[in-house]
């Protein structure tokens, strides 16, 4: 299918962009990467009067630290973030999950904040943004705010981005070298969505967990924290019975659908399996 007509504006910044969405009339849509919108306007499920293309924004793209904080662009494709040195070395998680996301040409155009602004449930970044209590960095025309992760999901493709405002980028805590992670993925075959992934990053303390950070994907119409899980892990030994015996509560609270893919109760049977996986691993066990 071929979209309706739309009017088109390509700015070179930030301030150009916030200008374009102002100018464009009754329904304007950004475009970061395309792989989630050009889809859904080829369906005409989509017909935005203005599509503002953010390609050419440079300062929305990349990496940098600042102290214990990285701060990724929202235009950073997934491919950046595979290359990144920076993400490398303190963002484990993001890369893990990254590695998984679709194919090398999706990676190539699709971007972080594409995926993060999209909330797509069964996508995989959201719930290592979730895990990771990352901020996020919103600029419109009433200025610039910063919404924590547990705020930006709102629901099913929702999040607390109001109408005129752009994702501009994303705050991720360093994990240094005590910090274990895993992202764990359940598909049907290579490269597609979740059916159910789960995200973990355990910090140890000797022989003793002193922080767990559990991310959910697919199991609700937001990412989640398995929070139960989280509970139990808090001071318990780096042991497989105290992994085994948090993980069985990683579904608690979760309302899953049920889909061509996945009933409900198999998609919390899989959480609890892939909690499992994800947390011995990322203790080292
Ligand atoms: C074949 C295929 C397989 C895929 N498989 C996976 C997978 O396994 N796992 C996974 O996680 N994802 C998968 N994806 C999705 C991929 O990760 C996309 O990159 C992502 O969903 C959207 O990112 P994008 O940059 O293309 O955004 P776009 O499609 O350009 O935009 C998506 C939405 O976000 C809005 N938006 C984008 N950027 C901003 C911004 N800066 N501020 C405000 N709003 C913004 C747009 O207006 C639009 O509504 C797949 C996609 C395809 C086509």
């Amino acid at each position: 299918m071929i979209p309706a007509a739309f009017a088109y504006a390509r700015p070179t910044t930030v301030d150009e962009a916030l200008q374009a969405i102002a100018d464009g009339g009754e329904d304007v849509k950004v475009l970061a990467g395309g792989q989630s919108l050009i889809p859904v306007m080829r369906l005409r499920l989509a017909a935005p009067e203005t599509v503002v293309d953010l390609t050419r924004v440079a300062e929305l793209r990349g990496v940098r630290e600042e102290g214990d904080v990285l701060v990724v662009g929202a235009m950073t494709t997934h491919s950046d973030v595979l290359a990144d040195p920076l993400l490398a070395q303190y963002g484990q998680l993001l890369v893990q999950a990254t590695e998984t996301v679709a194919d090398r040409q999706v990676r190539h155009r699709g971007t972080f904040g594409g995926a993060l602004a999209h909330a797509d449930p069964a996508g995989d970044l959201p719930a290592v943004a979730l895990a990771l209590d990352a901020e996020f960095v919103l600029v419109g025309p009433s200025g610039r705010r910063t919404v924590p992760a547990s705020e930006f999901f709102v629901d099913y493709l929702t999040t607390a981005l109001e109408e005129g405002e752009l994702l501009v980028e994303i705050r991720l805590p360093k994990l240094g070298s005590e910090w274990g992670v895993r992202y764990e993925k359940f598909n049907r075959v290579a490269q597609a969505w979740s059916i159910v992934a789960v995200a973990a990053a355990v910090r140890r303390e000797g022989g003793r967990i002193a922080e767990a950070r559990i991310g959910l994907t697919n199991m609700g119409s937001t990412p989640l924290r398995a929070t139960a899980t989280e509970a139990a892990l808090l001071g318990a030994d780096v042991s497989l019975e105290a992994v085994t015996a948090a993980a069985a509560l990683a579904a608690d609270g979760t309302s899953p659908s049920s889909d061509l893919n996945a009933q409900a109760d198999y998609r919390q049977h899989l959480a609890r399996v892939l909690t499992r996986r994800a947390l011995s691993a990322a203790t080292g066990l």
